[in-house]
């Protein structure tokens, strides 16, 4: 069944403080808190729009929601609840801080019917997490997602690559940290500089550089790939496309594209197909075929044939054939030339 997310923006409430990358009026485009009131219109004109079956999930995003007093979380969590109790809807979930998780705020949620909890973790390298002005370390993460996992609830991390003091190490002890952890699944945001941060006022006196989008995607990438290996699900990659995050006043700088998580995968499949040319390519054959899955088309030309172009300059190939194939699995390709055909996944994928 589709999925159909219902989400209520709460931008800043409960936060403690002020990360340096983060503004969430500006990526919301919401000025002013939610009240209980407005929580049920937005749930009953949401579910009004939706005109097929679908899994439909209320989810509350853009602070720290367990920071709030408990009275506060209960009155904005009251109309999905009873939307869940009334069964017009099938999960609640909130993104929040680790350090603002413990067992009477998770009791507390079940009561609620909240299911899933996304925990605000952006790295794992403690010397990252300071520069950032989170306001907690590694541990914190490592005892929220204990606690959120014994309680039966699903875990979501949401991580950023790209803050200040990260390096390709830093990002490597990350995400070996979050493979231990074994969340149930993570979301990959890419730091972009958003106006009005402190963020921005460092890049503006050039004591931060961010990733250009090259950078981003390779490291989104290497993520990815780890983690799917590892069973942990990537959900989404790079912001969600919206009018505000198109406005250029409000992103200064930073790898953002509109179709960053599409970038990614077509890179993942550039990877597959070079790797099977530096091993199998014939000098005198300068022909390539590609079967894929008919829903991975656009992903395996990348951007304005950007990887069929690549790879012809690169391989000094004449001619690429892509062939639509539905007996090829989604993300797989079946690479042919002169005789030489081999079956590639993302599990074949020599990354660094
Ligand atoms: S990243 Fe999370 S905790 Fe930090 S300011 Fe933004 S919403 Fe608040």
């Amino acid at each position: 069944m589709k999925h159909y997310i219902i989400p209520v923006f709460i931008p800043h409430l409960g936060c403690l403080h002020e990360c340096i990358f983060c503004n969430q009026r500006k990526i919301t485009g919401r000025q002013t808190p939610v009240t209980a009131k407005q929580v049920s219109t937005i749930i009953a004109e949401r579910l009004n729009d939706i005109n097929e079956t679908r899994w439909v999930e209320v989810a509350f995003y853009g602070g720290s929601f367990t920071a709030l007093p408990q009275n506060i979380q209960n009155e904005l969590l009251a109309p999905a609840s009873r939307a869940l109790r009334q069964g017009y809807i099938h999960a609640i979930r909130l993104s929040t801080r680790p350090d603002c998780i413990n067992r009477d705020i998770i009791t507390n949620l079940i009561q609620q019917g909240v299911t899933i909890v996304e925990l605000g973790v952006q790295s794992l390298d403690n010397q990252v997490l300071s520069k950032a002005g989170r306001g907690h370390d590694c541990q914190a993460v490592i005892d929220a997602v204990r606690q959120v996992k014994e309680a039966g609830l699903q875990c979501g991390l949401q991580l950023m690559p790209g803050l200040p003091g990260e390096d390709w190490e830093s990002l490597i002890k990350t995400v070996r940290q979050v493979i231990h952890l074994h969340p149930d699944f993570v979301r990959i945001y890419p730091t972009i500089v958003i106006a009005d941060t402190a963020l921005a006022k460092l890049y503006q006196q050039e004591d931060y550089r961010p990733l250009s989008l090259k950078q981003a995607v390779a490291r989104a990438a290497y993520m990815k790939l780890l983690f799917e290996r590892q069973g942990i699900t990537v959900i989404r990659t790079g912001l969600q496309a919206s009018e505000e995050l198109n406005n250029e006043a409000n992103i200064i700088a930073g790898p953002y594209h509109a179709a960053f998580g599409e970038i990614v995968d077509s890179y993942l499949f550039y990877i597959m197909m070079a790797g099977f040319l530096e091993q199998n390519l014939v000098p005198a054959e300068r022909e390539l075929l590609i079967r894929h899955h008919p829903q991975d088309c656009s992903k395996v030309r990348g951007q304005r044939n950007s990887n069929i172009n690549r790879l012809k300059q690169s391989y000094n190939l004449v001619r690429i054939i892509l062939s639509p194939d539905s007996s090829v699995k989604k993300g797989c390709l079946v690479l042919e030339n002169q005789g030489q055909t081999v079956f590639y996944n993302k599990n074949m994928i020599n990354y660094i």
